[in-house]
């Protein structure tokens, strides 16, 4: 089914084979600038090994390969972003271009307001941030200790897996930074197995790890959102 095609322009990166401008190497994982930014500040994080897509990568690799990329992630994040969106896109849907899993962290841009979802969504049709009714007509999948799935319809045709977190941890941030990468591994892994169970990864998919928080049962909770099942457009709004 799914085969990482080797000789892509990330693994050529990793070989040196073309130049790039890395600003972190680790064990696992690697981070550089993006050669066209989107935004003032656009990083890309990527793992060194083989994988395609945020899907492949929390299925299959090891705990000290997520632990090293998401270790990366909070480091570039806490030194080089006040605050940022984290996006990984899959497939057809979510407008992949390169096939290496990469996560793109992109901020800098002039906020009206501290919520990262308004600069974006100048052309309100991406939905970083989620509404009540969201949360009122979509259903839970999963309930663990530490989070829970919901899935559901956004808007035509548009639907969006959330992965809330527990209210006592205020950002995916803060959990990576709290070096519980066990429990982090387990959640992504259940996250991406979900992925499974409703076939995401055929159509595409995107991963948005946003930059602030989300309402839900009038409590600020923090959430990973995975929009699937029609076209996401651009990563700074729908077009
Ligand atoms: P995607 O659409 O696959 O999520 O994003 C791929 C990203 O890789 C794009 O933002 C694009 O600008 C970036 N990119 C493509 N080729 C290169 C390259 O040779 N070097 C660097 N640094 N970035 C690249």
């Amino acid at each position: 089914m799914r085969k990482y095609e080797f000789g892509n322009v990330f693994d050529k990166i990793l070989k040196k084979e073309i130049a790039c401008d890395f600003l972190k190497e680790q064990k696992y994982a690697v981070a550089f600038k993006d050669i066209s930014p989107q935004a003032p500040e656009h990083v890309l994080v990527i793992p060194s090994g083989p994988y395609i897509n945020y899907i492949d990568f929390f299925e299959r690799a090891s705990i000290e390969e997520v632990a090293d990329l998401l270790d990366l992630l909070a480091c570039v994040r806490k030194e080089r972003f006040s605050d940022c969106a984290a996006i990984s896109n899959q497939g057809k849907f979510g407008k992949q271009e390169v096939l290496h899993f990469h996560i793109h962290l992109i901020g800098g841009i002039k906020q009206k307001t501290p919520e990262i979802g308004d600069q974006f969504c100048e052309k309100k049709l991406i939905p970083y941030e989620l509404s009540r009714n969201y949360f009122a007509r979509s259903k839970k999948i999963l309930s663990l200790e530490d989070f829970i799935i919901l899935d559901g319809e956004y808007e035509q045709g548009l639907r969006v897996m959330c992965v809330l977190l527990s209210p006592a941890r205020r950002t995916f941030f803060d959990w990576c930074a709290s070096r519980d990468f066990e429990k982090i591994n387990r959640m992504l892994r259940d996250m991406a197995s979900k992925c499974g169970e409703l076939n995401i990864e055929a159509g595409g998919s995107r991963l948005v790890i946003g930059g602030s928080t989300n309402f839900y049962d009038n409590k600020k909770r923090f959430c990973l959102k995975i929009f699937y099942n029609a076209c996401v457009g651009n990563m700074l709004g729908r077009d």
